[in-house]
């Protein structure tokens, strides 16, 4: 094992840690005791009322906007990426903490009046690249997903594989740059011959939901929508 490798696997949040620092959690502590936004004690709901409270009062908690990224795929967000929306959205990407994405299924519904699909479709997501995975310790687009998924009553499958070069972070990247960096990324596994709804944690220019329902419909994909639960101004 070389130093680099080590010193990252063991290192302060490392995905060694955070397997460790949840699972002790979990152990110690029942889920929910703490909120998953803040860290205050609980009832045992996993947030806690001012956290529960912030998303009430604000008057925009169902505030579901449409931006289409483009033509051919309808997407909604929940929230702008900020607030406990934004503070789950990072405790479930970085900090590995699933129950995130429990508390972040319950905050999607009920989803759009204008939204609807067909029986038939099946949730996916944004595959991560391999190495990523591997660094977060958690897949979080997937048990988004399927968390997601579970209360819709759809099934949910991995559609798309994900070439594993190292890409750059596309959160750092210009517009142009991020369609540069994602080109040839994805690609169908196998024939794709029903509706997909493809749930994401955070959008921003949506050039990442672009190439994935690109792949989609090389896969026979012919409806394509998607849900993010935050949007980046
Ligand atoms: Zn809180």
């Amino acid at each position: 094992m070389s130093l680099k490798f080590g010193s990252w696997l063991f290192g302060k949040w490392g995905p060694l840690e955070k397997s460790l620092a949840n699972w002790t959690k979990d152990v110690l502590w029942p889920e929910g005791a703490f909120c998953c936004a803040c860290g205050r004690v609980t009832d045992g709901s996993g947030l806690c009322a001012a956290c529960r409270e912030s998303l009430l009062h604000d008057g925009a908690f169902f505030a579901w906007s449409r931006s289409d990224p483009a033509p051919d795929l309808p997407a909604w967000s929940l929230r702008p990426h900020d607030g406990v929306p934004r503070e789950l959205v990072i405790r479930l990407k970085y900090g590995a903490e699933a129950r995130a994405a429990k508390l972040l299924s319950e905050l999607l519904l009920p989803l759009p009046v204008d939204v609807s699909f067909p029986p038939d479709t099946v949730v996916t997501w944004v595959t991560m690249p391999e190495s990523r995975r591997w660094e977060r310790a958690i897949d979080h687009g997937r048990l988004l997903a399927e968390t997601f998924a579970e209360k819709l009553g759809l099934p949910c499958r991995q559609l798309l594989a994900r070439r594993d070069r190292r890409e750059k972070r596309q959160a750092t990247l210009s517009a142009e740059q991020r369609a540069a960096n994602l080109s040839g990324a994805f690609r169908p596994l196998g024939k794709i011959d029903f509706p997909v709804l493809i749930i994401d944690d955070v959008r921003t220019t949506g050039t990442t939901l672009c190439r994935a329902a690109d792949a989609l419909r090389a896969g026979g994909a012919e409806q394509i929508l998607a849900l993010t639960v935050t949007a980046r101004k």
